[in-house]
């Protein structure tokens, strides 16, 4: 994108909410061009104090799960409410296979014509890692536009739920019913990240199943260790069809948020993600800087050629490396 504004236009056009001027400001920060990443950072800092102000959720669930039926439902709810929604997704398979988990999200088409709502897909990026990066910044530029709901959607299959969990104040998990852990990909540890569970698609033929399901996943949550924050995850049902459950999500939502709110664990949760932002950011420059200086490439292959002929050790080789450069 070349034809770039002052700083001052993308900072006005985005505090008084124009998805224009919102949509091109994300894409400077999805840019890679050195002098957009510096416009980027200039616009970010001009509207911070007006970040911070949306309930920030995470959605995630193996495909199939409903994802995109839900957001889809479950966004339009939220319009109806009166509330501005912006939904921004963190896919880990975008940049690798040029496919998608998470799908083309004009899938959702009325949240996708909705003024109320806005959709922005994953960035592509090198690195999982860079792609949660954009993202963070994506849902800043949104809450100064006004959007007082951000969905984070991504794909459980990996690391990249551990990452939306760090950039939301509720984390919600999607999961199907009758289908095994194993085959939903599930790890314990996916589970233990969850502020609730929603098992989908509760209606039909389906419902004994979800309320099976939903009474052996409360047990299996009740085995967990407790989070601290007075806090114990529910398991709710829901159908994105028929519209049931979706009401007692975004309350179940909203309880969360004024209990962590009155306590101060909202506060020290974001405190504790910006730090983590902030170190991984440090730690990914370092290295980068590092591999860029002249001369590493050429160290380094001499370096590893010893190392493989066995009259080097490696804690040895770091330790010349980082003398020598
Ligand atoms: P995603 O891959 O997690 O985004 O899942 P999708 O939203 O694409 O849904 C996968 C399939 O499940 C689609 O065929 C949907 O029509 C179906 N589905 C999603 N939500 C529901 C639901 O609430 N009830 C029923 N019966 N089917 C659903």
């Amino acid at each position: 994108m070349r034809n770039r504004l002052p700083p001052d236009q993308y900072i006005s056009g985005i505090l008084a909410g124009d998805r224009l001027v919102l949509s091109r400001a994300i894409t400077l920060i999805e840019s890679r061009r050195p002098d957009d990443q510096a416009l980027a950072q200039e616009v970010l800092t001009g509207v911070l104090n007006r970040t911070g102000h949306s309930v920030r959720v995470g959605i995630t669930g193996v495909p199939g799960v409903g994802k995109s039926t839900f957001i889809e439902t479950f966004g339009k709810y939220l319009t109806d409410q009166g509330h501005k929604l912006a939904v921004l997704a963190v896919d880990p398979t975008s940049q690798r296979s040029g496919g998608s988990l998470l799908g083309d999200k004009t899938r959702m088409e009325q949240l996708s014509v909705d003024p109320n709502a806005y959709i922005r897909p994953s960035p592509a990026g090198d690195s999982l890692g860079g792609v949660a990066h954009r993202t963070r910044e994506t849902m800043l530029l949104c809450e100064a536009a006004g959007f007082d709901v951000i969905l984070i959607e991504t794909v459980g299959v990996g690391q990249s739920e551990t990452l939306v969990h760090g950039m939301v104040d509720f984390f919600l998990l999607l999961m199907l019913a009758g289908a095994g852990d194993e085959l939903q990909g599930m790890k314990r540890g996916i589970m233990e990240l969850a502020d609730a569970l929603a098992i989908t698609k509760a209606d039909g033929d389906n419902r004994p199943a979800t309320d099976r399901a939903r009474v052996e996943y409360q047990n299996a949550l009740h085995l967990f260790p407790p989070t601290g924050t007075g806090w114990s995850p529910p398991v709710l049902t829901c159908s994105a069809t028929t519209g049931e459950g979706i009401t007692d999500i975004w309350q179940l939502i909203q309880n969360h948020q004024e209990l962590m709110t009155r306590h101060g664990h909202r506060d020290r949760r974001r405190q504790e993600q910006q730090l983590a932002w902030f170190r991984s950011h440090l730690r990914n420059r370092l290295e980068s800087r590092f591999f860029q200086q002249t001369g590493v490439a050429e160290q380094l292959k001499a370096v590893e050629a010893q190392i493989k002929a066995g009259t080097l050790l490696p804690v040895q080789a770091v330790e010349n490396l980082l003398r020598n450069i």
